[in-house]
């Protein structure tokens, strides 16, 4: 992780709005400004990522100066893990993985200096279903997994997320669950069933191939016409279309949209909304599946992926320029370590990066392939981790996992000590606020502006109004900016044709991984898209192991 240079450019007031929104940054300026809390701003090393554009190719000169490489992976991140973790398990032993920041996870990082390790992003990966038999096999390596004599898939207890698993803050007090049940009328109850008939009525959907509706990873899913027209829809006009307008349920539904695509109901597909409500969901009326989580969140995939890569994970490496010529491929990377630019040369790459970096790596492509690129649209994500010594005043249901306010703009806070069974003393909560609504481009410009301690005192005028005795709890917040955080699944984008195009390899020596090449930042998309990607370079070497792999559905 990198400290970040601060600068201050917006008001009080206004950078309060820009992550409390209005209503809350009046209230929060009309209280007496909140004391210093210790702790630093964090975040992806964008300084690094701004000199992408200076380090060419053309600087090193002819030849390489590194032995070559089978496989050059670039991005350490779930993907360009996943893949490293097949080339591996497959006997290809010839890789390296490339990332530019001084740890591995991209935006599944995770944090260990606290009284227990603790997630900087993703917290949680679904139990799989049985057909997702890669990512089985990668949680039975990690023992989140196991199976009985018959095949059964058991989840090993400590990786479950243990209850309570949720609560939701409404009108002071805390409730069980995250559906706003406390107050609600008829109306909104039978509007609750209506959806829920709406959701098992997609999960029982079958397809002329059999295939469902909804899957994960979604290149298993249904590219019927029924229902990729759905990607056509935002997520409120589908709710318009079906006559659900119960605020709760709204409320219900775009938590969720929020929560998994930091997109709110007006600009996330209506085909991502049913999936996150179907994709894990077996069979009609059935429950979604369980969640794994551990303290450090999907960090502890991380750490085991980064394991078996091994010495052969780079980090502080910044790969600035990709080249296809006869032999293969030439790579220019600048080491931040020894702050030298390399030369090296591999048979194939795998860019396992996010698609707004590709043209910057690739600095020839094509116009056609410029536009597709253009169609990713990535959101901005603040996350904090607040240590506290002690537990504040909670009024109503007890502390659980997932802990969600309903009057807020953010997604509330994970608690670390959770699944480390420790329920007294002091605890990491990991605070999640997506920035969603507004113009992509400006937020990111906005939120780099930020200094610390307006965003802590955003987030303690936020919790304290569900916490009295918060800010006497407070040891350390650490701030984290994410300004290209997770790709954006917004109407059209998911079948709009530009993502499928955008996964084709170019000039059979550069092949593409990346989460975002299935519109949804899921680590399920991650492995996948890193298996498929591993799987095609090998196949272009026509090495013999290739064919141990899953041809991609
Ligand atoms: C706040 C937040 C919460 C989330 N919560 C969840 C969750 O609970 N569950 C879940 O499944 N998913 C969650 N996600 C989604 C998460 O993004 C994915 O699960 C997963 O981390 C994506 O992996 P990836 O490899 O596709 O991409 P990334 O994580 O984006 O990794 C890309 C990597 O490429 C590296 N890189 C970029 N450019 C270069 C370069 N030029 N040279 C070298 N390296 C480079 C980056 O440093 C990075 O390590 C969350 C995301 C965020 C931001």
């Amino acid at each position: 992780m990198t400290r970040v240079r601060e600068s201050h450019t917006l008001s009080r007031r206004e950078a309060l709005a820009l992550l409390l929104g209005a209503p809350l940054a009046a209230e929060a300026c009309r209280g007496p400004r909140p004391r210093h809390y210790p702790g630093h701003l964090l975040g992806a090393s964008s300084a690094l990522g701004h000199r992408l554009r200076d380090a060419s190719i053309e600087q090193l000169g002819a030849g390489s100066d590194q032995p070559p490489l089978g496989i050059a992976i670039v991005g350490a991140g779930p993907s360009g893990l996943s893949a490293a973790w097949r080339l591996e398990r497959l006997g290809y032993r010839d890789f390296a993985l490339f990332d530019l920041e001084p740890q591995p996870g991209g935006t599944s990082a995770y944090g260990t200096d606290g009284v227990v390790p603790h997630p900087w992003g993703a917290h949680y990966v679904p139990l799989p279903n049985a057909d997702n038999s890669a990512l089985l096999e990668l949680l039975t390596e990690v023992g989140a997994v196991s199976r009985t004599l018959d095949g059964t898939i058991v989840a090993d207890e400590r990786a479950l997320v243990r209850a309570p698993e949720e609560r939701l803050f409404l009108d002071g007090v805390w409730h069980e669950g995250l559906f706003p049940r406390a107050g609600a009328s008829a109306r909104d109850a039978s509007e609750l069933r209506a959806f829920e008939a709406e959701v098992a009525r997609w999960v029982g959907f079958r397809d002329a191939h059999g295939r469902r509706a909804f899957a994960v990873p979604m290149r298993l899913a249904s590219d019927a016409a029924e229902v990729t027209a759905l990607d056509r829809l935002s997520a409120a006009s589908w709710l318009d279309g079906h006559d659900l307008h119960s605020p709760r349920l709204r409320w219900y539904v775009g938590y969720a949209c929020r929560d998994d695509y930091g997109l709110d109901l007006e600009h996330t597909s209506a085909w991502a909304m049913l999936s996150y409500f179907c994709g894990r969901v077996a069979s009609p009326g059935g429950r979604s599946q369980p969640f794994l989580t551990w303290p450090e969140g999907n960090g502890r995939l991380v750490r085991h992926l980064a394991g078996v890569a091994g010495e052969r994970l780079w980090l502080g490496q910044m790969v600035s320029d990709v080249r296809v010529d006869a032999e293969g491929v030439r790579l220019a990377v600048f080491d931040a370590n020894s702050k030298q630019l390399r030369a090296y040369r591999a048979r194939r790459v795998i860019l396992a990066v996010p698609k707004f970096v590709v043209p910057r790596l690739l600095r020839s492509l094509g116009p056609e392939r410029q536009q597709d690129l253009s169609e990713f649209h990535y959101g901005s994500w603040l996350v904090a981790n607040l240590h506290l010594r002690a537990r504040p005043t909670s009024v109503g249901f007890p502390f659980a996992w997932d802990n969600v306010l309903y009057d807020s703009p953010s997604l509330g806070y994970v608690v670390a000590t959770h699944q480390a069974l420790a329920d007294l003393g002091p605890t990491i909560w990991t605070y999640y606020l997506p920035l969603v609504g507004k113009d992509q481009k400006l937020v990111r410009r906005e939120l780099e502006s930020l200094d610390h301690s307006t965003c802590c005192d955003a987030i303690v005028a936020d919790l304290g109004r569900a916490h009295r005795g918060l800010e006497a709890a407070i040891e350390r917040i650490d701030v984290w900016r994410w300004g290209h955080a997770m790709v954006s699944p917004r109407p059209g984008f998911i079948w709009g044709g530009a993502r499928e195009r955008a996964a084709q390899s170019e000039q059979g020596a550069v092949f593409f991984a990346h989460s975002d090449l299935s519109g949804l930042a899921l680590f399920e998309e991650a492995h996948d898209q890193g298996l498929r990607a591993a799987d095609a370079a090998l196949r272009s070497l026509s090495w013999p192991g290739a064919a141990l792999a899953h041809a991609p559905g």
